[in-house]
């Protein structure tokens, strides 16, 4: 299942950024965001406790259900 992974769930200091991480699974998410984090927040190397808080924030998308159950089908539509 694809994953999303929003910057500004990370950490509180990341609040304001808008930049979201999509990928296949975890691991692609997780390049996306260690990419993002050096050149966005001059992270060089992603500390083991922000590792964790990132897959902790990293999430599902599509196949997801509303609260009746059904599957909610994202839409295409692209803003801007
Ligand atoms: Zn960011």
């Amino acid at each position: 299942m694809a994953k999303q992974l929003k910057c500004a769930d990370v950490d509180p200091k990341m609040r304001g950024c808008s930049f979201v991480a999509e990928g296949r699974d975890e691991a692609e998410v997780m390049k996306k965001a260690a990419d993002h984090a050096k050149s966005a927040h001059g992270m060089a190397v992603i500390p083991p406790d922000v590792e964790r808080k990132v897959r902790a924030a990293i999430r599902d998308t599509g196949g997801s259900k509303d609260i009746a159950g059904r599957d909610v089908k994202l839409g295409t539509s692209k803003l801007g």
